[in-house]
């Protein structure tokens, strides 16, 4: 038989190469945004249009590439930053494999333009999957410039498998964080199609963390320092009662290096026992300096994960730095984990001046009436500038519990024809047949048997397709508040938002003002109490965060997933007679009752003769 081994031609090898390195446009983001500091550059530019897919350019003023550098930097393992093996224990840069601009080419349409100080000119190469379409000559500034476009274009498998702009972005910004966060003595820009998201002036550490994260962090970090023979420890730790749903803001770096380790993650973890409300985890951004002698960074092709010759002692070292400055700073002592979020202002209205609006309050409103009834009586008030809204003023006055409030203001299509469970055999007898067992679940009589019904999950399946409805047909009704609700983000979050905007003013949210860092609410939808606004944004944006990878994303699916999710009815709660009647029927009148909008059972039906069988 003849012989069928091949050696691969390199541009083939390159775009295997390039599967591990470049995922998405953020890993190309990360690659160039390190070759700028690897460079020696004081000011790094980052523009990226429609998420990074079309354009990722990194503009820098480091020390540039020579004519034949800037060709060979596009080879395979071409490196100026190891020459042998043992240098893999001596890393001072964050690039060492030669692999990333080589892999990036293979996989995109390249543009290179660089020039060192000491030259009059510089050079300009494009490179498109592999192939050098031309070098050039060129009159360019010190340092630079690499423009990626359109990632993927010659695999479209790949390309076809990016998420949508909202996903991809903010796994960019994440890069953009790790890389600036880690780097305050340089300063950075990001430019996202063609606006301004991030301007990152040369800075000490506090003040990069509080210029991505908003002005709010400034008053919840606390610093840590610990200063050992192995290990040296510097940053800050978020007061606990700042602590996040979501795990975004946990930032560990090594030697300069954003890395992942969920051993390290659980000494801090440990450091805050007990003083973390369950389900939320504190934010963390901690340098820690190490010998690069004892870590092995070579072990991850993205470089996200090392290995550390002794990790034990830095997880003592780390757990009791962060339990020193939780203690030096009196954080235990004042917190109060029974407080009732209620009882807080929920607003800021201080800054309102003395005067005391003219508050025009209906009182005769029964946010309870009929849907037609109530749309007429709220005002819409979508076109009128924020500073009318004492004269606007309609709604509710907030009863502050939320005690079968949000499930009376369902409002029931009993004309809606009942799905196919009801159609046949099974019709209920009588809706009066209800009972509620351990204040969780809906007990009620079909004519085959028995009906049992998940309150909580039923409930978010009737707000999800209220919710979608909504949405969809545009035709929401805002109950409009008596002082406008200022609420604080950071500057991602607030990008967040943002991007769900029209599908949240379609669900009833009246915003009228939207800066970098906080925004401005004069209206909510009539089923949300006021109490409950920022609990469901901060909900909604730990979603849109923790969105599953391989979910079809669809913003308003998950804007009303969200919020169904944060306004349903809690297992725990007793409901009266009519209200369990009420969420029967109006479950059943839904288009997909018996699913959650989490693909859950919302009903269990238990036939008489399953009962038979149990009796025999
Ligand atoms: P690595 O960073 O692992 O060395 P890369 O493929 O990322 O590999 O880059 C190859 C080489 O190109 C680098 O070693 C460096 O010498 C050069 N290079 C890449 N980007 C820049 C830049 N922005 N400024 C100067 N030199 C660069
Ligand atoms: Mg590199």
């Amino acid at each position: 038989m003849a012989d069928i081994i091949q050696l691969l031609p390199d541009h083939v090898a390159n775009q295997i190469a390039a599967g591990e390195v470049v995922q998405r446009p953020a890993s190309v983001v990360k690659e160039l945004l390190e070759n700028a500091i690897d460079a020696g550059a004081s000011t790094i530019k980052l523009i990226v249009k429609d998420a990074g897919k079309t354009l990722v350019q990194v503009i820098d003023d480091g020390k540039g590439m020579s004519a034949t550098d800037a060709r060979l930097s596009f080879e395979r393992h071409a490196t100026s930053k190891i020459r042998t093996a043992d240098d893999l224990f001596q890393l001072h840069t964050k690039g060492f494999r030669g692999e990333a601009l080589a892999s990036i080419a293979a996989i995109a349409h390249v543009e290179l333009k660089t020039k060192q100080e000491q030259d009059d000119v510089g050079t300009t190469i494009e490179i498109e999957g592999s192939n050098i379409v031309s070098q050039e000559v060129i009159v360019t500034p010190k340092g630079t410039s690499i423009s990626v476009k359109n990632l993927f274009f010659n695999i479209p498998a790949r390309r076809n498998f990016l998420k949508s702009n909202t996903v991809e972005l903010r796994h960019v910004i994440d890069e953009f964080h790790r890389v600036s966060l880690a780097h305050p003595n340089i300063s950075f820009a990001l430019y996202n199609n063609g606006s301004e998201s991030f301007n990152l002036p040369i800075s000490n550490y506090r003040q990069r963390i509080v210029n991505i994260f908003g002005n709010k962090t400034n008053e919840k970090l606390v610093p840590v320092e610990e200063d050992t023979e192995v290990l040296k420890i510097s940053g800050f730790v978020g007061k606990p009662e700042f602590a996040k749903k979501t795990r975004g803001e946990q930032y560990f770096f090594v030697n300069n290096r954003f890395i992942k380790s969920a051993y390290l993650n659980h000494a801090i973890a440990s450091a805050f026992d007990g003083l973390l409300k369950s389900g939320t985890h504190p934010s963390y951004f901690l340098n820690l300096e190490v010998d690069p002698q004892t870590i092995d960074i070579n072990i991850h092709p993205t470089k996200t994960e090392i290995k550390f010759d002794d990790e034990h002692t830095l997880y003592a070292l780390l757990r009791s730095a962060v339990k020193h400055s939780l203690g030096q700073f009196n954080i235990a002592p004042v917190l109060d984990f029974e407080r009732d979020p209620n009882l807080d202002t929920p607003y800021d209205y201080k800054n309102s001046g003395a005067s005391v609006p003219k508050v025009e309050v209906d009182r005769s409103f029964n946010p309870f009436q009929e849907e037609s009834e109530s749309k007429a009586r709220a005002v819409s008030y979508k076109k009128e500038p924020a500073e009318n809204w004492e004269s606007l003023y309609v709604g509710l006055e907030s009863k502050g519990t939320k005690t079968h409030q949000d499930f009376s203001e369902v409002h029931f299509e009993s004309e809606e024809s009942a799905p196919s469970i009801f159609n046949d055999e099974k019709q209920i007898e009588s809706v009066n047949t209800t009972y509620q067992l351990h204040n969780k679940y809906i007990v009620s009589t079909i004519k085959s048997g028995m009906l049992v019904i998940d309150q909580h999950r039923a409930h978010q399946r009737i707000l999800y397709e209220e919710f979608l409805k909504n949405m969809t047909i545009k035709e929401a009704v805002s109950q409009q508040l008596l002082f406008p609700l200022q609420l604080h983000f950071s500057t991602q979050e607030i990008t967040i938002v943002n991007q769900l905007k029209d599908d949240l003013e379609n669900t009833g949210f009246v915003f009228s003002k939207f800066n970098d860092e906080s925004l401005e609410i004069t209206g909510v939808p009539v089923s949300v109490p006021e109490s409950e606004v920022s609990i469901i944004l901060e909900q909604l944006i730990s979603d849109v965060e923790n969105e599953v990878p391989d979910s079809h994303f669809s913003a308003t699916d998950l804007l009303a997933k969200s919020m169904a999710k944060s306004l349903a009815i809690k297992t725990g709660q007793s409901l009266q007679k009519d209200e369990q009647e009420h969420l029967v029927n109006k479950l059943f009148a839904c288009k997909e009752p018996n699913i959650s909008p989490t693909n859950r059972s919302t009903f269990i039906t238990l036939s008489v003769d399953e009962l038979d069988k149990k009796f025999i």
